[in-house]
């Protein structure tokens, strides 16, 4: 990451409905544990995934915003859930293309695209083409790396 320090950002606030130019959020691995769980950390930080069904990532209704366990940027609404049958939380698009950087990824010998983090570079989860209207997208993603904020 030399040389990113001090990067910016633009990223899309979705209480406010409006995208600005923001700090990117960059933290030793030291100050990460200091600041998550150890499930978070894994996730989150080292790229791992959480087994199916492990956690619960609910509510299913009412409304709000899934946010950055991290940095707290808006990454997806609770409007774009919805039930894939995978045991992780599925969104067919997030509150922006602007929050989600999107990466080849062919660890494990399958190439996926990997999502993170814009702002802090958060491992979220993967992308896959089988998702529903109207996008088609599959955004399949850890609740370790999630948090639930309604309103
Ligand atoms: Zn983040």
């Amino acid at each position: 990451m030399a040389g990113r320090k001090g990067g910016k950002v633009r990223i899309y606030f979705a209480r406010a409905g409006t995208s600005a130019e923001t700090g990117k959020v960059e933290k030793t691995d030291a100050e990460w544990k200091k600041i998550l769980s150890p499930e978070q950390y894994r996730v989150a930080r080292k790229g791992g995934t959480e087994r199916a069904f492990s956690a619960h990532c609910e509510p299913t209704t009412g409304h709000g915003f899934y946010e950055c366990a991290c940095c707290g940027t808006d990454l997806f609404s609770l409007k774009a859930k919805f039930e894939s049958g995978t045991g992780w939380p599925s969104f067919f698009e997030p509150v922006s293309e602007l929050n989600i950087t999107l990466k080849p990824d062919k660890s494990g010998g399958k190439a996926r695209t990997e999502a993170l983090c814009a702002r802090c570079g958060a491992h979220l989860g993967h992308v896959f083409d089988d998702g529903p209207p109207p996008t088609g997208k599959r955004y399949c993603m850890n609740c370790a790396s999630l948090v639930f904020k309604p309103g």
